[in-house]
């Protein structure tokens, strides 16, 4: 399987070399060349398979450099890291099911590809005979930055560095990532929000000078976050062996559709979906559901993308993002693979602010989009645990409200799987307040009422994250990023 950039579609790369670069050198994102395809045969095959069986059968199909055994002894131990089942799928209503991916070590849905990336990365040098250090610059709004830092630590050959919103991460998310131990990693705060980190980093990604400095040091960079393709990839999986399940336990028909709703920020999670629909996964909708940081509801209604609108801050952290990064890789779908027209907006969008796509495009296309102002949100952690007895965290939350207006609106009857990014118990203060009205300042306290309220047995890594020693004390200003980097790396 080849790859090309979503700027530039004229020079092919291999698997490898889109993980070991993460990014293409003309700032585009890499893409499949085409899509391999999946039938009823191959959903059927997977059923007696074991999960990380099921990623190893879905990467061998886009990633052949790989031998099969090779990418299962990977996903065997990248998936033996979470409790139990990595991602249940658990009926809550007739038709109505919750696919839960935070059973991993970090407990948000990044575990499920970044417990696996770095077993691809180092494999994806030796493949090409890569001796450099790989320098992983990744940018969070607040769940990846830490699953990638336990996925990278004490890991040879490596070295991460996490910027994080200084203030836009909840407290557990924060304590996690301060507290992280490794001989290789850094974290540092930015003052500014998440935009404003991942428009530094993938500057810096990018930036020639920078790159030749490294290479005196035997280094390069690369990506943890989901401009790579070794994050997105592992993250199809999910989609079809959650069908498979369905399948398997008579909820479905092989060959029925299902919808999936999915909480989005930076469009990763909800375009490895797309790309299942695209190999052929009986999908009917793919429902994009935002916070108040609602760019992607407009872009999907109006076909305008603008992030001249004010940044909202929520209990939604990780989805506080207006320049979503993976649409450039739906666009070029929906666009025809039109290379010309994507530089040409991204280009808009840099300079002005805004670009504006075919409406026609989107609306034939499968996606439907909404959003959950706080109120909402707050209503929907009350409302599922109250008549489906299940406790959502705030993102996942947004995506259930989101859910239950299309539904009133369309009266779309068909089975539908809300994904569930992360534990209740890494936003406490908030899906407490969700179920009782109530807002406990102490999110330790919070914890212990949230268990006493939800049933759900809180984990003991953050209840005793406090326990440990804080280890990055770093901040910088927004325009210092590039310093830190040079720091940390020469
Ligand atoms: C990252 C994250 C999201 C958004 O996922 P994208 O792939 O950026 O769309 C949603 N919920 C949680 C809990 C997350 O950590």
């Amino acid at each position: 399987m080849k790859y090309v950039s979503t700027r530039d579609a004229g020079r092919a790369y291999s698997a490898p070399e889109t993980i070991v670069k993460g990014i293409a050198d003309d700032g585009g994102l890499f893409v499949p060349s085409s899509f391999p395809t999946i039938d009823k045969e191959f959903l059927a095959s997977l059923s007696e398979m074991t999960y990380p069986e099921r990623v190893a059968k879905v990467l061998h199909l886009f990633m052949d450099e790989f031998a099969e055994t090779e990418l299962l002894s990977f996903t065997e131990k990248a998936y033996s890291r979470f409790d139990g089942d990595p991602c249940p799928v658990v009926k809550i209503e007739d038709g109505l099911y919750v696919l839960e991916l935070w059973h991993g070590p970090t407990f948000a849905f990044k575990d499920m590809a970044l417990t696996l990336l770095p077993y691809l990365m180092v494999e994806s040098k030796k493949k090409l005979g890569v001796d450099e250090t790989t320098l992983v610059l990744v940018a969070t709004s607040g769940d990846t930055g830490k699953a990638a830092l336990e996925g990278f630590k004490n890991v040879k050959g490596s070295e991460i560095l996490v910027f994080y919103p200084e203030k836009g991460v909840s407290t557990m998310q924060k304590l996690q990532m301060v507290t992280q131990e490794g001989n290789n990693v850094a974290v540092v705060g930015v003052k500014g929000n998440f935009d404003d980190a991942q428009t530094a980093v993938k500057e810096i990604f990018t930036d020639e000078a920078v790159k030749a400095k490294l290479k005196e040091k035997g280094k390069a960079f690369s990506s943890a976050n989901s401009i790579n393709w070794g994050r997105l990839a592992p993250q199809i999986a999910y989609y079809i062996s959650s069908y498979v399940d369905l399948v398997d336990c008579g909820e479905i028909d092989l060959g029925d559709k299902v919808n999936f709703v999915v909480p989005t920020g930076n469009f990763g999670n909800i375009l490895a979906g797309y790309y299942g629909y695209k190999m052929g996964l009986p999908v009917h909708k793919l429902i994009v559901a935002s916070n108040a940081n609602n760019v992607l509801t407009d872009f999907f209604n109006t076909g305008k993308y603008s992030v001249k609108r004010d940044f909202h801050k929520t209990a939604s952290p990780s989805m506080d993002i207006l320049v979503s990064s993976n649409l450039e890789r739906l666009l070029f779908e929906l666009s025809g693979r039109d290379t010309d027209l994507i530089k040409k907006l991204y280009q808009d969008l840099k300079e002005k602010g805004e670009f504006t796509f075919d409406l026609d495009l989107l609306d034939n296309s499968i996606f439907e989009a909404g959003w959950a102002d706080e109120t909402e949100t707050k209503d929907a952690i009350y409302n599922y645990f109250d008549l489906d007895d299940v406790t959502f965290d705030p993102h996942t939350a947004v995506a259930g409200s989101v859910y239950n207006d299309y539904s009133i609106d369309t009266e779309d009857d068909t089975p539908t799987v809300i994904v569930s990014t992360a534990s209740p118990y890494k936003f406490p203060i908030d899906v407490l307040d969700g179920l009782t009205g109530k807002r406990e300042k102490d999110p330790f306290k919070a914890m212990l009422k949230l268990q006493y309220e939800s049933g759900v047995d809180c984990p003991g890594e953050l209840y005793y994250i406090n326990e440990k020693k804080i280890l990055h004390t770093k901040v910088v200003d927004k325009d210092k990023a590039l310093d830190a980097v040079l720091d940390f790396a020469l």
